[in-house]
C-alpha cells in the first residue's frame, strides 16, 4: 500500500485543508487528555513551516447527531490546540456558510482556522457530495491525518478527496507503515496475540491474520468458546455457542496452514463477574462448573513469553483477561511487559489493549501504539479503509 504523503506535496503558498481527529475527552469545558491533539502536531507544524502556507483544520467532536449543539462546540478544543501549537488558532463560527467562507478567504500565511464540529451537519456522516465540495473549496490541497476516523467514509474524511489533490499526514503514514506489512509481508516469525471479550468481534481479525502469522495466541473471554469446541470444560466462562462452528472452522484452517495456535492451559477464575471477586487459580485447561475464567494463568503467560523470544513481529489486539479488575490484570500486564521487552517490531491496536498498555506505562517501549480503536481493528481485518484508500497512489 503506497500513499501520497504530505512530504511529496508542493505546499508553497497553499491554503491546506486538513482533517484531524480532535475527538478528545472533555470535562467541564477543559480538555482532559490532549494525546490526539499532540498526535496531529508534527503534520501541522510541517505544513506551517513551508513558505506562505495557511491551514483550515476540520475535526468532529463527540456525537452531536447532526445538530448545532453548543455542548459539542470545538471552542474548548481550539483553546488547547492553540496552546500546544504555540500560535493563534481562530475557531470559525460554523462549518459552512458565508461567514466561514469570508474567514477562510481572509487567511494569511501562517494563520490557522479551526472549523466548528463537522458533525453539526448530518451531511458529514452521509458523505453528501455538495457538502464535501463546499469543504473542499476551503483549500488548495487536502491532507488527512485522522486515522481514528479513516474507517468511515464521511465528507471530511473521504468526500473532499474527490475534489482536491489529497495526501496523508505523518500520523496516517506511520499507522500504515506499521500495520500494512502485518497483512502483506511481515518479518517472520510473526506472532499475533488476540484477546478481548468476544469471538464475534474478533473472528474477522483472526481469519485475516492467520494468513500471514506463524503463531496465533487466543486469550481473554473469547478463548473459552475455542476451549469448549475442543471438548474442554469451561464452567461458567463467557461462551458464544452461536460461534462454535466458526471457532471449529478457524482452528481447522489454522491447522491446515500450519499456524500454531496457543490457547490458555491454566486460568485465574472467579465464582462471579465482580470487581471484588476472589481470584481462584486453576492449574489445568478444564474449569470447574462453578467457576468462570477471568484471566490467563502463569503457565499460559510463560508459553506466550517463550513464543515472543524468537518473534520478529508481533501484533496485539485485545486484553488477556478482565484487566479492569486488579486481581485479574496480571496476564494482560505480563504479556504487555513481554511485548515491551521484545526485540521484535511490536504493534498494539484496539481501544482496551491500548488503554492497558498506557495503564502499565509501557507505551514508549512499543514500536507502534495505534491511535485508532475501530480503525485499527478494521485495518487488521484486511478491510479497505475509505479514508486511506482516498490517499493511495
Ligand atoms: P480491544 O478494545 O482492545 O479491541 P475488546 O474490546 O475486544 O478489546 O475486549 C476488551 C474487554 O474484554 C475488556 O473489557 C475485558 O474486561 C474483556 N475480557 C477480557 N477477558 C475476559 C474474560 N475472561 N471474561 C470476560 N471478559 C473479558
Ligand atoms: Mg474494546
Amino acid at each position: 500500500m503506497k500513499l501520497n504523503t504530505v512530504r511529496e506535496a508542493d505546499l508553497t503558498g497553499k491554503r491546506v485543508l486538513i482533517r484531524v481527529d480532535f475527538n478528545v475527552p472533555l470535562k467541564e469545558g477543559v480538555v482532559k487528555d490532549d494525546t490526539r491533539i499532540r498526535a496531529a502536531l508534527p503534520t501541522l507544524n510541517y505544513i506551517l513551516e513551508q513558505k506562505g502556507t495557511s491551514v483550515v483544520v476540520m475535526s468532529h467532536f463527540g456525537r452531536p447527531k447532526g445538530q448545532k449543539n453548543p455542548d459539542f462546540s470545538m471552542v474548548p478544543v481550539g483553546k488547547k490546540f492553540e496552546e500546544l501549537l504555540g500560535r493563534p488558532v481562530k475557531v470559525a463560527p460554523d462549518v459552512i456558510g458565508e461567514e466561514v467562507k469570508k474567514e477562510v478567504e481572509s487567511l494569511k500565511a501562517g494563520e490557522v482556522l479551526l472549523l466548528e464540529n463537522v458533525r453539526f451537519y448530518p451531511d458529514e456522516e452521509k458523505n453528501n457530495p455538495e457538502f464535501a465540495k463546499e469543504l473542499a473549496s476551503y483549500g488548495d490541497i487536502y491532507v488527512n491525518d485522522a486515522f481514528g476516523t479513516a474507517h468511515r467514509a464521511h465528507a471530511s474524511t473521504e468526500g473532499v478527496a474527490h475534489y482536491l489533490p489529497s495526501y496523508a499526514g505523518f500520523l496516517i503514514e506511520k499507522e500504515v507503515h506499521f500495520m500494512a506489512p502485518l497483512l502483506e509481508n511481515p518479518d517472520k516469525p510473526f506472532v499475533a496475540i488476540i484477546g478481548g471479550a468476544k469471538v464475534s468481534s474478533k473472528i474477522t481479525v483472526l481469519e485475516s491474520l492467520v494468513k500471514t502469522c506463524n503463531t496465533i495466541v487466543i486469550g481473554g473471554g473469547m478463548a473459552y468458546t475455542f476451549l469448549k469446541v475442543q471438548g474442554h470444560e469451561v464452567g461458567k466462562s463467557l461462551v458464544e455457542d452461536d460461534f462454535a462452528d466458526t471457532a471449529k472452522a478457524f482452528l481447522k484452517a489454522a491447522k491446515d496452514k500450519n499456524v500454531k495456535v496457543i490457547l490458555p492451559v491454566d486460568h485465574v477464575c472467579a465464582s462471579e463477574f465482580d470487581e471484588n471477586a476472589k481470584p481462584v487459580a486453576v492449574d489445568g485447561i478444564d474449569i470447574p462448573a462453578e467457576l468462570m475464567g477471568m484471566d490467563i494463568g502463569p503457565k499460559t503467560t510463560a508459553s506466550i513469553v517463550e513464543e515472543l523470544k524468537s518473534a520478529k513481529s508481533v501484533v496485539w489486539n485485545g486484553p488477556m483477561g478482565v484487566f479492569e479488575f486488579a486481581q485479574f490484570a496480571k496476564g494482560t500486564e505480563d504479556v504487555a511487559k513481554a511485548l515491551a521487552e521484545s526485540k521484535a517490531t511490536t504493534v498494539v491496536g484496539g481501544g482496551d489493549s491500548v488503554a492497558a498498555i498506557n495503564k502499565f506505562g509501557l507505551a514508549s517501549k512499543i514500536s507502534h501504539v495505534s491511535t485508532g480503536g475501530g480503525a485499527s481493528l478494521e485495518f487488521l481485518e484486511g478491510k479497505v479503509l475509505p479514508g486511506i484508500k482516498a490517499l493511495e497512489k
